[in-house]
């Protein structure tokens, strides 16, 4: 069992390598209070500048790429190709804040009975990130880009397993010439981070990671009137329906289910196929899904590394077993393997029935569960049998059929003919137990802005 604490844990032998200590609770305070006092300056600063600082960032996000990369290597198992084009995704929202963000700040006129109004987007103020381990860079970047831009200082308090990328994402901000104070990365309990929630200088709290965390913080945020960003868990369908490409379907499906070693919040979690072509689809998806074996993340060949830690593959074998205990059929791994590190293999299951665990909560690990439909509504009907609305997939040709699934989902991104891929100016985010807010693009700017209105006579 992991011990707690900020810690770099090898996941391919599960040695722990190196232990970072807490900020202490008069760390933290003084931190927050230079954070406010750079606030203040950087109302005062150009946005020309802080957009510059951010291009920088990215610049410097993409000539560090294999370092940075190799820390998450290192600390999470990521295959090393997965893991440079999250350095490149991080890079690129950079990029694309300190291009098209400006242009996002301009002031905006209403209408009004009298006089002349405009809305400007400004700064709350000091705002605290709390951030997963599974796309390290990529979450802190959806974050902290925007609201630097803005003019807010950000705090991030990272997860405890990444300490060595976290301090990488500060190092950077600072090589970019970023003002002190601007950006602050916190170690942090719990406690420390219940503290800061209702610390009057802190406005606002974005989280991304588990259900059971966004309850926490959201709690915490409303007791304090403070602004809540919660990014949380999903369940993802990828519907598959009779004219679908099925070679297409097979290929995103296992990339969107293994990719990562399956910790992405967005992985085709649920592959709901219509049964007129559940045969034909299994027997595919399980030939490919056999090719995704284990290997060495250090490997550029390498396609599925050890999961993250133990603790999360123990999660993860509780659930799977909990399924074969109740009847579902696994047609391909599902046996944890013998040996050092927390790998768990590529598995495919299906007959999962709402009493089984695995029908209601999210598999954060490599396991694909396929559903069977009796028609597209049904699908639907599967779909939609979930806490959580995060993103979703539906395979189709026919354009009215895309639409209409489309339409039906209860989730706040869905693809057709694709899966969900995260791009800088697109919005992300889901409805139901998934969250509440949106992050990239326009509203990722919005969220912890304060829309003034300024009013002449
Ligand atoms: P997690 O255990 O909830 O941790 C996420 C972050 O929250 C960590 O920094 C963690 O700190 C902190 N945290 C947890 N409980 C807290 C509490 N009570 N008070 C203060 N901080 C708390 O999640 P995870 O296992 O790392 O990440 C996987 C989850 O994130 C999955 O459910 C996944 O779907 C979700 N996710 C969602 C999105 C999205 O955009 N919707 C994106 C990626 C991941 P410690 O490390 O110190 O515990």
């Amino acid at each position: 069992e992991p011990m707690p604490g900020y810690a770099t844990t090898d996941p391919t032998t599960c040695t722990r390598i190196l232990e970072f200590r807490l900020h202490s609770d008069g760390e933290v305070d003084s931190r927050v209070r230079k954070a406010q006092a750079a606030y203040r300056r950087s109302t005062e600063s150009d946005v020309t500048e802080r957009a510059a600082s951010l291009i920088r960032t990215a610049r410097l996000y993409r000539k560090n790429a294999e370092r940075l990369a190799a820390l998450s290597v290192l600390e999470i198992g990521k295959p090393v190709s997965q893991a440079m084009a999250e350095v490149e995704l991080a890079a690129s929202i950079y990029e694309y804040y300190g291009t098209a963000g400006p242009a996002m700040l301009a002031d905006e006129p209403v209408t009004a009975e009298e006089g002349r109004a405009i809305i400007r987007t400004a700064p709350i103020g000091v705002v605290l990130g709390v951030m997963p381990w599974n796309l390290p860079y990529y979450q802190a970047a959806r974050f902290v880009a925007p609201n630097l831009l803005l003019g807010n200082s950000v705090l991030l308090k990272h997860a405890e397993c990444c300490p060595q990328q976290a301090l990488e994402i500060a190092i950077l901000l600072r090589d970019a010439g970023l003002p002190s104070g601007r950006f602050t990365n916190l170690f942090l309990s719990h406690r420390q981070v219940a503290d800061l929630v209702a610390d009057p200088l802190v406005r606002g709290v974005s989280l991304t990671g588990s259900e059971r965390a966004g309850v926490a913080i959201g709690e915490l945020a409303g007791k304090h009137v403070k602004k809540a960003v919660l990014e949380l868990g999903g369940s993802d369908p990828f519907i598959v329906l009779p004219s679908a490409d099925l070679t297409l379907a097979v290929d995103v499906g296992t990339a969107g289910r293994f990719g990562n070693a399956g910790q992405t919040c967005t992985s085709a979690k649920r592959i709901i196929v219509h049964e007129d072509i559940w045969d034909e689809f299994l027997l595919s998806f399980v030939d490919k899904a056999a090719s995704w074996t284990t290997g060495d993340p250090a490997d550029p060949r390498t396609r599925l590394g050890p999961m993250a830690s133990r603790s999360a593959r123990n999660a993860l074998e509780d659930q799977v077993g909990d399924a074969i205990g109740k009847g579902a059929t696994v047609h391909l791994g599902g046996v944890v393997p013998d040996g050092p590190g927390s790998f768990y293999p590529a598995t495919v299951m299906s007959d999962v029935t709402a009493g089984m665990r695995a029908y209601r909560e999210e598999l954060f690990g490599p396991v694909a569960v396929l559903y069977r439909a009796r028609s597209t509504e049904h699908a639907i009907e599967i779909a939609n049998d979930t806490p959580y609305g995060l993103g979703g997939a539906v395979f189709t040709t026919d354009e009215h059929e895309a639409a209409f699934v489309a339409d039906k989902l209860d989730v706040g991104m869905v693809g057709i003919n694709k899966m969900i891929k995260s791009a800088p100016a697109l919005p992300f985010g889901g409805v139901k137990n998934s969250g509440i807010g949106r992050e990239l693009g326009r509203f990722g700017v919005d969220e912890f802005s304060n829309k003034k209105l300024i009013h002449n006579a």
